[in-house]
Formats: structure tokens, C-alpha cells, sequence
């Protein structure tokens, strides 16, 4: 298992749930538009969220932004680490800083001893992108081994000072190279560890590539929070998160809706059939598998795992639960029906 680590009262690692983070794409120091971009994110279910912090201006918003959220704030800090002091003074729960990278024994001293004070922890994001020179020879590109050895790299600089709250990144454009490089990091430490693929593009490829490294991972065992990134609206990673979480089995919130992928047996419009359902199950928090079957001889029996659900026939459908038909319902009424059944549950 994991060690532990807390960020602004959510545990990450240590058997805890997996959590969700993402980032914001506002300019951090237009506080407002930040704040507003937040609430949306936690309302749809984000657990921490990153903000960049490029500049003093940024840094300076911080405090105004954390006194106005109420979801775990993170600070993303490249190079300068008077920036990481600032964001540590304005009270943010966490610090993303590769020390490696800010030039010096004295300033990597500086933030640890200020996260240390404040109790925050450090995320070291290694990102194939930009790893050292000499790894990069040493290795003849970004390989899963380099990406590894940076990492204790930055966390060997933390030890130096006697910081050891940190958690761990490996992302890489390539989903098998980060695939393999958070598989070598579990194998070689206990440090918690923040899963994603970076770069990933739009968010058809961007979730994709997101289901199959994150979600693998995940499905293995390894992977403590997760980000999913996306060229998209941020709420857009919530919901692919939400969905990849769902998809291997570590959240049961909320309905599963689950469809067959019709065929020449199919009688009715069953895409736009799944598509109601999946709307009006937007509403609904209750932990159950919705089936919406397109053919009432195979449907009930392929979708016997399902707590309800339905198939459509020739302008009659069925109803049915665990398998187990509970009643002919004409087509029109088939949603409602399902609908009135799921309320009963
Ligand atoms: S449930 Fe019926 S319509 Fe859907 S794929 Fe199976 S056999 Fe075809």
C-alpha cells in the first residue's frame, strides 16, 4: 500500500478512494473568472484542483482564490521558487515543483522548510517533455527507466532536507511509456502516486488514450488521484475521470447505463432511445446498472446483470429486472415505465 499523504483535508494514497483533480485554464490572476471555474468543476464532482501559477501576479491571487473555494487548492510552480514561497504564504494545500529545477540546495531548502511549516505537501510531476539532459543521453530518449530515475532524483533533493509529504507523476505523451514508467515507480517505492497522460489532444483521442492509462493503471492497482487531460473545457476531464472510475470498478455513485451495440435484429431507434435514458439518469444518484437492450428475445438475458432495464421490440417493448421480464410495455411508454421502476428501487 501507499503512504499517505493529505491535500487540504483529502487523503491521497494509503487505501483511500481515488480522487479527482483537474486544472484550471483561466489566468489565475483574474481571480474572479478562477473562482467561477472552480465552483463548476467541484459542482461536477472535481475533489482538488491545480492552478497554474507563472508569475508574482498569479501567486498573489491565491489567497483571494482559496478563501472563496472550498475544494483543495494546488499550486503549479515551474522554476521560480520564490513563486512556491508565495503560494505556500497565501494557503494553498499543495505545491507542484519538480526541485530539480530551481536551481539550488538553498532554494529547494527554502520550500521544504516552508511546505514542512505549513504541512503541505509536494507533488514531483515528472513529465517526459522535459526531462534532464543527462537522462536523456544516459537513456537515448524518454524511456520509462529515465522518467523513474528523475523522479528520485527530485525526491533524493526533498531527503536532503527531511521532506518526505511528497507525491509522485510520471506523464508522458505515450500512454505505453507512462504505463510502464508508473509500474517501475510502484515497484521501486511507496510514494503516492498522481496518474495521468499528458498531451493527450481533443477529447475523443484525449479520453481514450486517458481510459487506457489511467484506467489500466488503475485497473492494476496503482494509482492514488488521477487527472485526465483534455484540449477541452476542464469539466470535460471531470466527467472522463468520473466515467473511468466508474469503468473499473472504484466508484458505485450514480447510475451505470449500459446498451447493446444493436444488430440486424434490432426494431426501434435504440441510439436515441439510450440517449433519453442516459439524460434522465443524469438526475438520478442511485448506484444501479440501467440495461437499454435493443431486441426483446436476446436483450433480457444479455443484460442479465443489470438491475433494470429495457429492449425494444416491433412498437412493443419489455421491462425487466435481474433478467427477469416483469412486463410488456408499448414502445412510447417503455422510458417512463423504466423510469417509474427505478424510483421504486
Ligand atoms: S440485444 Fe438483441 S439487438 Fe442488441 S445486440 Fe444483442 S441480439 Fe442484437
Amino acid at each position: 500500500m501507499t503512504k499517505q499523504i493529505i491535500v487540504g483535508g483529502v487523503p491521497i494514497g494509503g487505501g483511500a478512494p481515488v480522487s479527482i483533480q483537474s486544472m484550471t485554464n483561466t489566468r489565475t490572476d483574474d481571480v474572479a473568472a478562477t473562482v467561477a471555474q472552480i465552483r463548476r468543476l467541484a459542482a461536477a464532482g472535481c475533489d482538488i484542483v491545480r492552478v497554474a501559477v507563472p508569475d508574482m501576479a498569479a501567486a498573489r491571487a491565491l489567497g483571494s482564490i482559496k478563501e472563496q473555494i472550498s475544494l483543495p487548492l494546488v499550486a503549479d510552480i515551474h522554476f521560480d521558487y520564490k513563486l512556491a514561497l508565495e503560494a505556500i504564504a497565501a494557503g494553498v494545500d499543495k505545491v507542484r515543483i519538480n526541485p530539480g529545477n530551481i536551481g539550488g540546495e538553498d532554494r529547494v531548502k527554502a520550500v521544504a522548510h516552508a511546505c514542512k511549516a505549513n504541512n503541505i505537501p509536494i507533488r514531483i510531476g515528472v513529465n517526459g517533455g522535459s526531462l534532464e539532459k543527462p537522462l536523456l543521453s544516459k537513456y537515448g530518449g524518454v524511456t520509462p527507466e529515465a522518467m523513474v530515475e528523475s523522479a528520485f532524483g527530485h525526491i533524493e533533493l526533498l531527503h536532503k532536507f527531511d521532506f518526505d509529504d511528497i507525491c509522485v507523476s510520471l506523464k508522458s505523451s505515450s500512454v505505453v511509456t507512462t504505463m510502464s514508467a508508473y509500474r517501475l515507480m510502484a515497484q521501486q517505492s511507496n510514494y503516492p502516486l498522481h496518474v495521468g497522460v499528458t498531451e493527450t489532444g481533443l477529447t475523443r483521442m484525449g479520453t481514450i488514450k486517458s481510459a487506457i492509462g489511467i484506467g489500466g493503471l488503475l485497473a492494476m492497482g496503482i494509482g492514488d488521484t488521477i487527472r485526465v487531460t483534455l484540449t477541452a473545457d476542464p469539466l470535460e476531464e471531470i466527467y472522463a475521470a468520473k466515467d473511468i472510475l466508474k469503468a473499473v470498478g472504484l466508484r458505485k455513485e450514480g447510475p451505470e447505463l449500459i446498451s447493446c451495440p444493436t444488430c440486424g435484429r434490432t426494431r426501434i431507434d435504440l441510439i436515441r432511445l439510450a440517449g433519453e435514458v442516459s439524460e434522465r439518469l443524469s438526475q438520478i444518484r442511485k448506484p444501479i446498472t440501467v440495461a437499454v437492450m435493443g431486441c426483446i428475445v436476446n436483450g433480457p438475458g444479455e443484460a442479465s446483470a443489470a438491475d433494470v432495464g429495457i429492449a425494444g421490440g416491433d412498437g412493443v417493448g419489455i421491462l425487466f429486472r435481474k433478467g427477469k421480464i416483469i412486463e410488456k410495455v408499448p414502445q412510447e411508454q417503455l422510458v417512463d415505465r423504466l423510469f417509474t421502476l427505478i424510483d421504486t428501487l
